[in-house]
């Protein structure tokens, strides 16, 4: 059998690059600094192949809450390394898929294919990145989006990757908006379908599903500045979305979505410390469409 190219960190999920010895490194690119950690007893790695083979794992496809026909999540059971979900997302212009996921197999593909495949790959940010090179050669290869101001942490691009710049990207004839704000990574990003605000962790949905957060990390809760969470207001803002779907099944806030993130970027600002009045303006002007 023919040594593996890649080695998936357990971790965090993500398929990397074997070293120029073709071993696994001795860490990994993603959990070696400081929004993510190493676990206890130190980096360990598996390949997607032994992963398949141990039968203990397989995709599930989960309609969302906020559009059960259209947005499918796809996840992984039992819960594999961070646990996130990708999002099919079925428009009359074709389907894509919004963040990825490590656990591919066969059977997963012959479903999304049931769905009508896929034409492209949007993934937020470097924590979602996975096995985004299965994914793409699995439907044909297609272009695989990630935002330019991460390009440092694609260990294993895809074929077809498109690393965007600027903070706007229109997708499918404008059926599909990514828009980057940054924050949680510089190139950390959010999608916007009808009236959905697609948010993985640039935005985390709370455990209530009534109110949003603003990381630098998440399990090692770093917060972010003010002007940062600004900057996610500011960057929303103009868009009339009601729901906001987080990075795991079930985080979802149906309906009110955007008043929701406006109410807690301002409580967060609040409850760090800072004067709210300095970084935002009255609500009726924050919340006016203009
Ligand atoms: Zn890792
Ligand atoms: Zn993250």
């Amino acid at each position: 059998m023919a040594a593996p190219s890649s080695f998936v960190c357990v971790t965090c999920g993500t398929n990397t690059p074997a070293d120029a010895s073709g071993e696994a490194h001795s860490t990994c690119l993603i959990c070696d600094e400081p929004r993510q950690f190493i676990r206890e007893g130190g980096q360990e790695w598996i390949t997607l192949d032994s992963l398949k083979a141990n039968g203990k794992h397989s995709n599930v496809f989960t309609p969302t809450k906020a559009d059960p026909e259209n947005m499918i999540s796809i996840s992984t059971t039992p819960q594999y390394a961070i646990g996130q979900r990708g999002i099919l997302i079925r428009t009359p212009k074709g389907n894509i898929l919004w963040d990825c996921i490590t656990y591919i197999d066969d059977e997963t593909v012959a479903r999304v294919k049931a769905y009508g495949g896929l034409k492209a790959i949007v993934i937020s940010h470097p924590h979602y990145y996975s096995s985004l090179k299965e994914w793409s050669e699995a439907f044909d290869g297609i272009p695989v989006y990630t935002h330019a101001n991460d390009k440092q942490w694609v260990q294993r691009p895809a074929k077809n990757h498109v690393f965007w710049e600027g903070t706007t990207l229109d997708l499918l004839e404008g059926e599909i908006k990514v828009l980057c704000p940054g924050g949680h990574f510089d190139g950390s990003t959010l999608l916007l379908w009808d009236k959905n605000l697609l948010v993985a962790d640039t935005l985390m949905v709370a455990a209530s599903r009534k109110s949003v957060s603003f990381m630098y990390s998440f399990p090692n809760y770093w917060p972010l500045p003010p002007n940062a969470v600004k900057a996610i207001w500011d960057s929303v803002r103009p868009y009339k979305f009601d729901n906001v779907l987080g990075a795991w099944v079930g985080k979802e806030i149906v309906g009110n979505g955007r008043n929701i993130v406006y109410e807690s970027a301002k409580l967060y600002t609040q409850y760090s410390g800072h004067e709210v009045a300095k970084y935002y303006k009255a609500d009726a002007e924050e919340l006016a469409f203009n």
